[in-house]
């Protein structure tokens, strides 16, 4: 295993995957992402999404809502896409304006075109280790842990960070009796007392807060291995600002037995998870 856990080539491998299979069954999945004002990571990651879509073969529509769009109108512009057969993936960016009630818009989606797993169907399933859409970045992180060969059978992996998108389904799958699961696993948040004292009790550290460069050296045990989730853009002298991890990756890296980079980790991965859960929504939709 290299110490520098790079996503590049697993994510790579997955893309090809999706094409080849794509092409053999000469079809186009589609995939309409709905962008709500102008949030720089999410439109960092749409773009992405458009790009290797293209190449993939999958078609990526972007719709860009205005940050004042009001909840009925929105409902109603998921109830077209639900209803619409040529389009079999449906996925809602965050963050979402906070005065539009994300609880009612995540039950409006279809669960069978619901990609990024958030509908408590996919979300149940999940939990009760059914069949389904795994979400794009807890999905990721097994990929990178089954790439490298990462032992999780009976280890202690530390998750920092608790959100519906990543902490709660990765603690979840961590946990299934599967290969890359039967961990024992704490997860830790903003209310957690003596941070350090946990993250320092981790085999695997996963941080997952959203805050740059936020885990030091010294909250690292020596020989862990450390996956930062965070994407963070801070400022640059140079560039005018670049992306940074949760985890000081300079700091952390003589320590750590091996570490994921911020840009070219599970963020590359990711990307390549959501188009493979486009084109299993396809499947699903045309039992294929
Ligand atoms: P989120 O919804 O804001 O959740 C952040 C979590 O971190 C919360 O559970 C929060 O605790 C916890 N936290 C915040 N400050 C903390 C502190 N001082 N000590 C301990 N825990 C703390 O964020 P998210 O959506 O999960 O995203 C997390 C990071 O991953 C972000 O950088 C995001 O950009 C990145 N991300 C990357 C990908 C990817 O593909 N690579 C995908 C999604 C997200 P509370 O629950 O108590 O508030």
């Amino acid at each position: 295993m290299n110490k520098r856990l790079s996503g590049k080539k697993i994510a790579k491998e997955i893309f090809t995957r999706i094409k080849e299979d794509i092409e053999l069954k000469k079809i186009t999945p589609k995939l309409v992402i709905l962008l709500i004002g102008n949030d720089p990571a999410a439109e960092y990651y749409v773009q992405n999404l458009e790009k290797k879509g293209t190449k993939t073969g999958i078609e990526v529509e972007t719709i860009i809502l205005d940050v004042t769009i009001g909840q009925h109108k929105l409902l109603e512009k998921i109830d077209a896409l639900n209803n619409n057969a040529q389009v079999n993936a449906i996925m809602l960016q965050k963050p979402l304006p906070s005065h539009l009630d994300e609880s009612e818009i995540v039950l409006r989606i279809d669960s069978n075109k619901d990609v990024d797993a958030f509908h408590p169907l996919n979300m149940g399933n999940l939990v009760l280790d059914k069949k389904g859409f795994i979400p794009a970045t807890p999905a990721a992180v097994l990929e990178l842990l089954k790439f490298n060969e990462i032992e999780t059978n009976g280890k202690h992996i530390v998750i920092v960070g608790r959100s519906d998108i990543v902490g709660k389904p990765l603690a979840n799958l961590l946990l299934r009796k599967s290969d890359t699961g039967n961990a024992t696993v704490t997860v830790c948040h903003s209310r957690t007392k003596d941070l350090a004292f946990h993250t320092k009790q981790a085999d695997i550290l996963i941080a997952a807060i959203g805050k740059p460069l936020f885990i030091k050296a010294d909250m690292v045990r020596d020989d862990t291995i450390v996956i930062d989730v965070g994407v963070n853009q801070i400022k640059d002298v140079e560039k005018g600002y670049r992306y940074v991890g949760d985890v000081d990756y300079e700091a952390c890296f003589e320590k750590a037995s091996a570490i994921t980079p911020v840009p070219g980790g599970i963020g590359t991965i990711t990307t390549a998870m959501l188009l493979n859960n486009v084109l299993l929504a396809y499947k699903m939709q045309n039992k294929i």
